[in-house]
């Protein structure tokens, strides 16, 4: 008998694994978050979009999951399927595109540091910003990830994603994207899921990049919670300021809720210092954004993406 009541149609369209009631908390940085009705791991794209069109032509509620790295997933859990694109066959993860120089076609699946492993190799400049992030191709695209010195938008020349509204697969120029300071239209109403990217990757020295990336390396070890459970950053800056700046000024590092400790090395990094749950980051969240309000008048904005319950 069908568990979900979906199951037998994915089942039709793929032979991998359908995990049901599966725990995100598996499966997300944080390590944090209650079950997915179903998860589903597809293994190589042909596969990812006939899994896609049984969630569009269902319509069954649908989230992507990249690393889970900018995530936290409310404690109930989301209802519907979720489908994470890591085990997605992408060899190799570079891959030239004919008559066009510089340009690489790259799956959204495949991990920013297995990317910037592949450009020291092949010597290509351009995704060296992104030292350090956590996260996939598809999951920096939709979040428009980077930091100070560059982001993902500035090498995207082109997406192709399928549209969970009508089951097509669309292409969307870099402008078509509509990339803004970690947003684009790809987070808007999660419909639209990247499957691959064309990349804009310059030639340069080996060294030149392996000296940048070492630095990034170690000028994040000396500012972030990388030891810790986190997902990252979890206020945007505000304009001309920094969430960090405001929450540490607040006198709010080391304050815990719960296993949720807002960080000592990064006061806009709360860290899962064992067994926290999603209530008690949320709670955390909650006073944070309350305090920064009364003591500076700043309305922080979330960074971090939620899952399966209102944003606080
Ligand atoms: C220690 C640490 C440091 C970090 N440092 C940075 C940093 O310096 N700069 C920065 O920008 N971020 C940073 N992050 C946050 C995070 O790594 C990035 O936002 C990353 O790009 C998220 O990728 P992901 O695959 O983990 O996405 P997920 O967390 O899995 O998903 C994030 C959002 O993107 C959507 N998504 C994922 N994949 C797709 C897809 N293929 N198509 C459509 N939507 C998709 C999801 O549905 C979700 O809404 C950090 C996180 C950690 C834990």
């Amino acid at each position: 008998m069908a568990l979900v009541p979906y199951e037998d149609q994915l089942r039709a369209v793929t032979k991998d694994v359908i995990k049901i009631n599966e725990p995100l908390a598996n499966h997300t940085t944080f390590g944090i978050g209650g079950p997915a009705d179903a998860l589903v791991c597809p293994k190589d794209m042909a596969t990812t979009v006939r899994i896609l069109s049984v969630a569009a032509g269902h319509d069954i509620p649908c989230h992507i999951l990249g690393r889970g790295s900018n995530l936290l997933v409310a404690d109930s859990g989301v209802r519907g399927l979720v489908v994470k694109t890591t085990d997605v066959a992408w060899h190799p993860p570079l891959q030239p595109i004919a008559g066009l120089s510089n340009q690489y076609e790259v799956g959204g699946g495949v991990p920013i540091s297995v990317l910037l492993a592949h450009c020291l190799k092949k010597q290509l400049t351009g995704l060296e910003p992104l030292t350090g992030i956590p996260g996939t191709l598809g999951g920096a695209i939709a979040m428009n990830a980077g930091t100070q010195n560059g982001t993902v938008s500035e090498v995207v020349e082109r997406v192709c994603a399928f549209d969970l509204t009508d089951g097509t697969l669309r292409q969307f120029s870099r402008t078509a994207c509509e990339f803004g300071y970690r947003s684009s239209r790809f987070l808007q109403g999660h419909r639209l899921v990247v499957l691959s990217a064309q990349l804009h990757l310059g030639p340069a020295d080996r060294d030149d990049i392996a000296t940048y990336m070492r630095e990034q390396v170690l000028t994040r070890r000396a500012s972030q919670p990388w030891r810790s459970r986190s997902a990252g950053s979890v206020f945007r800056n505000p304009p001309g300021d920094s969430a960090g700046r405001l929450i540490e000024k607040a006198g709010w590092k080391g304050c815990r809720v719960g296993g949720a400790e807002v960080s000592l090395e990064h006061a806009n990094f709360i860290v899962n210092v064992g067994h926290a749950s999603a209530a008690d980051v949320m709670t955390l969240i909650r006073r944070i954004k309350a305090s920064i309000k009364r003591q500076f008048g700043v309305e922080l904005e979330l960074e971090l993406r939620i899952w399966g319950a209102d944003a606080p």
